[in-house]
């Protein structure tokens, strides 16, 4: 059974308490790695760690600070395979997934923030013929990097890649549920010589060591990727301390289809942008609404599709919904789907745990689920369940389905299917969500601001905003 160390100051370390978590594999249902249950102790070490190396880091030539962390994507790709699989262990995603679309992503935020860097540019200001104002932007300080359970490498690499290309040094924490691939990352920056302290991570609990480091008062600056809830508490901590916080929180995603669309593709993505990851993305459209004309082919051939995809064994390339991250997360998404029973809602298909044979026989399973006949306002269509869940909902006009779209609390990310090229505009404009795609799913481009609206946010991420956040600006004006 591996034994999970911390990466503090260059190297890999227990917890100074001595004390470690079970860490489970969610296809088996059974603990087969032990994480470091840290603490305060261990924040503070990384915090010393990371405020020594924050002199050497921050003043580095920026083609040396860029070749190391390109050495560190370098190496992310080599070990790819092995990447991958840790990742389908560890979270339950289907290996082929992580194979195409996670590790190659993680190596690819590495990448852009590491040469964007070098690109990246303040401003100068010429005030009429009375002065000259420049501003510059010197990194703030230690980083503090909190990131959750469900893209775990992707998100991981997605909030440190930044603040270390921009100069920070940093104390991160990936989710206790799965610390597998940022532990397997700390060894390949070791390999790749980051120096000493730059990054350090500290595994463990969320109300210990994740809230260690929002209070710590050497971390000027947080990036949190996390549920809402979690969201809160953290900007109730860290308002008042004056930090800079980015906050990438839940999401409760309409998919949008009108009649027009390019049917196929549309039902393609659909299903995927409804049960990749087990639903479990941020992104995914967990709320589809169908315009009424074609709502009854949509359920017929949306379920069809459903039906065929395959739940089972994750490292199995055939699999398409492997299980749910943690036992207490299936018990939670098997709750929504009662409680949308109650609500009235019709099960069109799944429903159920599933039980699959073999070795993931107590694996947490659940079927890929359609509900139809639910109100858009009803607690199944306004809260997020985060698992293979998705509601159908027909609509009548394009005023009502915004209205439908924009009433819950979260403001992530809305999909429009629609060749209609000023209906396109109108509604793009008008969903209040960070970001709209239309005609397509979970296409990036990472100079792209990413974020959300309401509680699905505060702050953006991605290009220059994410460089931007771990830096200070000041103005200097000098007159003529
Ligand atoms: P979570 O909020 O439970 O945990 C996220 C991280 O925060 C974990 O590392 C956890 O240990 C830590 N944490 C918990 N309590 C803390 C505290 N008091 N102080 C500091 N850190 C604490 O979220 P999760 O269950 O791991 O992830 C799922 C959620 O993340 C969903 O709501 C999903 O929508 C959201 N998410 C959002 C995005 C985005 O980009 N907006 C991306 C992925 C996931």
């Amino acid at each position: 059974m591996t034994t999970i160390h911390n990466y503090i100051n260059g190297t890999l370390v227990p917890p100074a308490a001595g004390n470690y978590l079970d860490n489970y594999n969610p296809a088996i249902g059974a603990v087969y790695s032990l994480i470091p249950d840290s603490d305060h102790i261990d924040v503070q070490n990384a915090v010393v760690a990371a405020s020594a190396a924050f002199a050497e880091w921050s003043s580095m030539p920026l083609d040396k600070r860029s070749a190391v962390l390109m050495k560190i994507a370098d190496l992310i790709d080599r070990d790819l395979s092995a990447l991958a699989l840790a990742e389908s262990i560890d979270q339950g995603k289907p290996v082929k997934l992580a194979t195409v679309v996670d590790i190659p992503r993680a190596s690819a935020n590495i990448r852009f923030f590491a040469t964007g860097i070098q690109h990246f540019s303040s401003e100068a200001h010429i005030t009429g013929n009375e002065a000259v104002n420049y501003t510059t932007r010197s990194p703030i300080g230690v980083a503090g990097c909190i990131s959750p359970w469900n893209l775990p490498l992707y998100l991981f690499t997605w909030k440190i890649a930044p603040a270390l290309a921009a100069g920070c040094t940093v104390v991160a924490k990936p989710s206790e549920l799965t610390p597998m691939t940022a532990y397997l990352f700390s060894k390949l920056c070791i390999e790749a010589g980051l120096p000493k302290g730059v990054l350090n991570i500290v595994h463990g609990l969320g109300p210990k060591v994740g809230q260690a480091i929002v209070e710590h008062p050497q971390i000027p600056a947080i990036s949190f990727t996390g549920g809402t809830v979690t969201g809160k508490r953290i900007a109730a901590t860290a308002a008042p301390m004056f930090k800079k916080l980015s906050l990438e929180l839940g999401g409760k995603n309409p998919n949008i289809v009108f009649a027009d669309c390019d049917w196929e593709k549309m039902l393609s993505t659909s299903i995927q942008s409804s049960f990749s990851n087990q639903g479990e993305i941020c992104l995914c459209g967990s709320r589809i609404f169908v315009e009424r004309s074609v709502y009854d082919r949509f359920v017929t051939e949306f379920v069809a599709k459903t039906t065929l995809l395959t739940v089972g064994d994750p490292l199995d390339d055939k699999t398409k919904i492997g299980p749910l991250n943690s036992e207490p997360h299936m018990n939670k998404v098997l709750s929504y789907i009662e409680l949308a029973k109650q609500e009235g809602g019709t099960i069109m298909c799944g429903g159920k745990r599933v039980t699959v044979e073999g070795r993931c026989a107590n694996g947490y399973f659940v079927e890929p689920t359609v509900i139809t006949g639910l109100s858009p306002d009803c607690r199944t269509n306004q809260e997020e369940i985060f698992g293979p869940v998705v509601t159908i909902t027909p609509f009548d006009t394009e005023e009502e389905v915004l209205a439908f779209a924009n009433s819950t609390h979260y403001g992530l990310s809305a999909t429009l299917w629609t060749e209609n090229l000023t209906r396109t505009h109108r509604m793009a404009a008008a969903l209040k969500s960070g970001i709209v795609w239309v005609n397509c799913w979970l296409f990036r481009d990472l100079r792209t601001p990413f974020g959300g609206m309401k509680q699905s946010g505060v702050g953006r991420e991605g290009g220059w905003e994410a460089l931007k956040f771990f830096t200070e600006a000041k103005n200097i004006c000098i007159k003529l």
